[in-house]
């Protein structure tokens, strides 16, 4: 029997897990952190070893294959030695894919893949397509297939991680949102080389294919140019008209694919902001190609609900807006979020920096913020980049004091935007955790 280590035994390593014993495979996970006891309970069910607190490198060089979480780095020592030996490491849509009968569309991006995810997932669903949600959203793609679900059609929302470990796998169809800097730590701090892992998306596409992508993106554009691809290349862009895509004109949304045009309000839209119209311009390219019939794009597109934590209206304090976007963490969610705010903005902000550069969001903080409230461990930066631009500006070390000392900034008409535009990790457990505590605080206002 082959033998598949899992290191990492999150949602997508037990997921793998339960899907490799069921296939046949010897399995053995592996955690330098601790298992959950739900966790531990399935693997001990399904008869799989495991050991957490540590990483017993004999039992893990001993792999036919590896399948790595998405939070471990190729640096990590144990994966540096497994390659030495010859080892394949693979992440879990790699492995799981093998197993997978159903025709998948995959949507990558620095940001909006969950965004994007749901509203597809939610637009098939109602047209009453055969269809399931997979990936870094709830239920892993490989927990999925192990539990037998066989649906027409997989959303996939892939992480540049997952793509770094998909060496045969193929999206049906592949949604590239956009490619703006993120997770450099993780890519030797070079651009190029997020951009080839975000690319990978397309690799194994063949001409009955599709590739639907950002043009207005200038690193999409030139790493598309430099390269011949057989998929069917469909952009979409708020810049110029388009034979075949999807645009925006007068305040309409185009998509026209197929000699089949529709257009859409961009108002009308469920998703408000510059950033969403791209979402929503994907979301329904993907739909024309699925020929999905206009009247349900339309429904769809309009009354979609909107993600969590992600410009989530909380409510109306005093008439002080607030507004969750706790998930913006890199600079250029926050602008997308900086730039769709039409009032006064107290902006709560700050974290662990992913060696930001918040130079690009200067006019908007010029022009929309009167006050920054600093929530991190360390401000230095963040203090020292926008002193001569925002007004007033405080430290906070807690979400309590940030949303307390915000409240009395702000004034009738005005909005709080929590966008941190940094990770989490240095005053909460996750930016989920961060927005939950963020609307507890202003519900106790
Ligand atoms: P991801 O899953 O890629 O992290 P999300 O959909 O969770 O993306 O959104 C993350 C953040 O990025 C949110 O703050 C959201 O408002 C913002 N955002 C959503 N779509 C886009 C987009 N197309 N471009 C830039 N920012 C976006």
């Amino acid at each position: 029997m082959k033998r598949l280590v899992v290191l990492g035994s999150g949602e997508s390593g037990v997921g793998t897990a339960l899907l490799a014993v069921q296939k046949g495979w010897t399995v053995f996970v592996s955690d330098k952190g601790s298992i959950s006891q739900e966790h531990k309970k399935e693997l001990n069910d399904a008869g799989v070893e495991f050991e957490d607190n540590k990483h017993t490198e004999e039992k893990i060089l001993a792999a036919d294959e590896i399948m790595k979480s998405p939070g471990i780095p190729d640096t990590a020592p144990l994966v540096v030695k497994a390659r030495a030996k010859g080892i394949p490491v693979v992440s879990e849509i790699e492995f799981a894919g093998r197993y997978m009968d159903a025709k998948s569309i995959c949507i990558t991006g620095s940001n909006g893949k969950t965004t994007t995810t749901l509203l597809i997932y939610e637009l098939l669903k109602n047209a009453g397509l055969n269809v399931e949600l997979a990936g870094n959203v709830g239920t892993s793609l490989a927990r999925q297939i192990a539990e037998g679900k066989k649906p027409e059609w997989f959303v996939i929302e892939l992480s540049s991680f997952q793509l770094d470990g998909m060496f045969d796998f193929k999206a049906d169809i592949a949604v590239l949102l956009n490619i703006t800097p993120d997770h450099l730590d993780r890519y030797e701090y070079s651009m190029q080389k997020y951009i080839e892992s975000k690319f990978r998306i397309l690799q194994n596409q063949t001409e009955q294919d599709y590739f639907i992508y950002c043009e207005d993106d200038e690193n999409i554009r030139n790493e598309l140019g430099n390269h011949i691809y057989k998929s069917n290349l469909i952009p979409f862009t708020q810049r110029d008209l388009l034979k075949s895509g999807a645009y925006v004109t007068n305040d309409e949304v185009i998509i026209n694919y197929n000699q089949d045009t529709m257009s859409i309000l961009s108002q009308e839209l469920s998703l408000q902001g510059k950033h969403n119209l791209y979402n929503s311009m994907a979301a329904g390219i993907v739909a024309s190609v699925l020929k999905i019939k206009k009247t349900f794009i339309r429904e769809s597109l309009t009354t979609f609900k909107g993600v969590e934590h992600r410009l989530e209206k909380v409510c109306s304090v005093r008439g002080i807006e607030f507004i969750n976007d706790s998930k913006a963490t890199n600079v250029n969610s926050t602008w997308y979020a900086l730039e769709c705010m039409n009032k006064s903005v107290v902006w709560i902000a700050g974290g662990v920096d992913k060696g930001n550069d918040y130079e690009d969001l200067m006019p908007l903080a010029k022009s929309k913020v009167k006050a920054l409230i600093c929530l991190g461990i360390n401000n230095t930066k963040l203090i020292e980049s926008f002193q001569d631009v925002i007004p007033t500006i405080k430290e906070s070390k807690s979400m309590k004091e940030a949303v307390e000392l915000a409240y009395h900034l702000g004034k009738k008409g005005d909005i709080v935007l929590l966008s941190p535009a940094c990770a989490s990790f240095d005053l909460f457990n996750s930016y989920i955790d961060r927005g939950i505590q963020f609307k507890e605080c202003v519900r106790e206002l």
